[in-house]
């Protein structure tokens, strides 16, 4: 059972959200959380073994949820996404921008195919999602766009040449779609995650082995635990719950008057690097 007690009973009932990314990690605990508000959750992803597996649990829990099969690097296939949720569901109130790839790589022998396909998930994918959904919130008279950035692009982070860039551009639209979108009603905000160990995140960050970077992911839990508690302020790890806790802020009418804001949840994580 999805513990909903620090926001009110129903605040999202009758919203309808499209989830990208929305079987796993922090797109499902996204999920769980608006669906527990009550709001029809759709879950969009490329892998039917993700979306079903994560629609059954939300339904099992008394939550409404629907799957809709993407890959947020096709404009065409986003286009017909979003024809079919408006379709079946008739409007869309909040789009979740947070489907994104990752791995290391050195950026000296980063492949082109390596960093077209991360720059199309992260960034051409929230362009795509975004504009997509605007005839949809325009004719409703408003919506929200939430899009999942992250904070590494702050200080730079070795080997990630391609989520980083593509996660900067993803704040940049934020900013340029939020003052664009405002009279249509569209708020358009970000959230940056610091670290959660997600099954995606602790593949992603495996380091290679000579890179000399620390496998914090791969660490026991005692040794994840002492890391939080030398390198993150607030002392633990982050979770799916904690960014699911900011979307449905900015979701309700608490988030009326935010646009173009990019929230870091993150513990403290970034602030406390940034000179070291
Ligand atoms: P995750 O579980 O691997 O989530 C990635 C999701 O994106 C998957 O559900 C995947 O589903 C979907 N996806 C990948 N490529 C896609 C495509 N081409 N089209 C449609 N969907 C696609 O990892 P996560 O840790 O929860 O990450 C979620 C978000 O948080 C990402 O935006 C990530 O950058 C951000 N973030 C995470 C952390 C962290 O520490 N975990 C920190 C900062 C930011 P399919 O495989 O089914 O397509």
């Amino acid at each position: 059972m999805t513990d909903t007690s620090v926001f009110r009973a129903g605040l999202l009932d009758g919203q309808v959200a499209l989830v990208t990314g929305g079987g796993t990690g922090i797109g499902f605990g996204i999920a769980e959380l608006l669906a527990a508000l009550g709001a029809h959750v759709v879950l969009a992803s490329r892998k039917p073994e993700h979306l079903d597996a994560a629609a059954t649990k939300l339904r099992e829990a008394g939550g409404s949820a629907s799957t809709v099969a993407v890959d947020v690097r096709d404009p065409e296939r986003v286009k017909a996404m979003v024809e079919q949720v408006q379709h079946e569901r008739g409007r869309i109130d909040l789009l979740v921008n947070n489907a994104a790839g990752n791995f290391y790589a050195p950026s000296e022998a980063l492949t082109p195919n390596a960093w077209k396909s991360v720059v199309e998930i992260d960034l051409y994918g929230t362009f795509f999602c975004s504009q997509a959904v605007l005839p949809v919130m325009k004719a409703q008279g408003g919506g929200r766009i939430v899009s999942i950035s992250m904070t590494l692009h702050y200080r730079g982070w070795p080997q990630m040449a391609h989520a980083t860039a593509a996660k900067a551009g993803v704040d940049a639209l934020t900013r340029t779609l939020a003052v664009e979108w405002a009279p249509y009603g569209v708020r358009v905000n970000a959230i940056a995650p610091g670290p959660i160990p997600t099954e995606g995140v602790r593949k992603a960050f495996t380091p290679p082995a000579d890179s000399g970077i620390p496998d914090v992911f791969a660490a026991a839990d005692a040794a994840m635990a002492r890391y939080a508690q030398k390198s993150i302020p607030l002392q633990r790890w982050g979770t799916p719950r904690d960014i699911a806790n900011t979307v449905a802020f900015l979701a309700s009418p608490a988030g009326d008057w935010i646009t173009g804001a990019i929230l870091v949840v993150d513990g403290g994580e970034w602030l406390s690097k940034a000179g070291a």
